[in-house]
This record gives structure tokens, C-alpha cells and sequence, in this order.
């Protein structure tokens, strides 16, 4: 639907963009984790699209109180020990299309 609507889109965790960018790029080659386990969910009309979902473990911490670091890793299937302590800036992936997660980092 994003892609009949929109040139653009961000992709929110906890009231913070993790992910933006052209709708192309981001619903076809997300690289944060939280977008992939969105996009996962998708139901697929095309049986030879569908993919697996991606399970997120865990409660969904409170925006009031998030945790320390990057928001998402108490749930982020790929979290490394600087994803408890810093929160990630925004990395550039291409033209306009960002993400903040430490996996991009230089
Ligand atoms: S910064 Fe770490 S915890 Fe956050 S999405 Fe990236 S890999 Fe996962």
C-alpha cells in the first residue's frame, strides 16, 4: 500500500526514525532489522513471494522509559554489545536513504 501512496517512507521504533528513504529502496532492500521484521509480516497474495516472518522476541519497552543504547536491541535478533551502551547515528546507505544501526558502521 506504502508504495501507492508515497515517494518517501520512515520507519519508526519507539517514536524515533530507525530507517528513511526513497519506498523502493526501504521495502525492498531494508537493512535495519525492525524494518525487515515489519516487512516480514506483509501478508503475501503471490505464494512464490512469501517470506519467512521474523519473530520478534521480548516486550516492547516503554517510550516513556526506553532502554539505554539503541531502543530496539532488548528485541533486535542481530544485537552486539554497543547496541546496549550507544544509540546509533544516522548512517547513509545511499542517496536519501538512511538508518540508524550500528551493523553500517564503517
Ligand atoms: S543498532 Fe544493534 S540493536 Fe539496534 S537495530 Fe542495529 S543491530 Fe539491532
Amino acid at each position: 500500500m506504502v508504495e501507492y501512496i508515497a515517494h518517501e517512507v520512515a520507519v519508526m521504533y519507539l517514536g524515533r526514525i530507525v530507517e528513511y528513504g526513497p519506498v523502493e529502496a526501504v521495502l525492498n532492500n531494508p537493512p535495519h532489522p525492525y524494518t525487515r521484521a515489519l516487512l516480514s509480516a506483509v501478508p503475501q497474495v503471490d505464494a512464490d513471494q512469501k517470506r519467512a516472518i521474523l519473530r520478534l522476541e521480548g516486550e516492547i519497552p516503554s517510550p516513556v522509559h526506553p532502554p539505554k543504547g539503541c531502543h530496539f536491541h532488548p528485541r533486535c535478533p542481530e544485537v552486539m554489545a554497543v547496541c546496549r551502551e550507544t544509540y546509533p547515528g544516522e548512517i547513509e546507505r545511499s542517496t536519501r536513504h538512511t538508518v540508524r544501526c550500528h551493523l553500517y558502521l564503517k
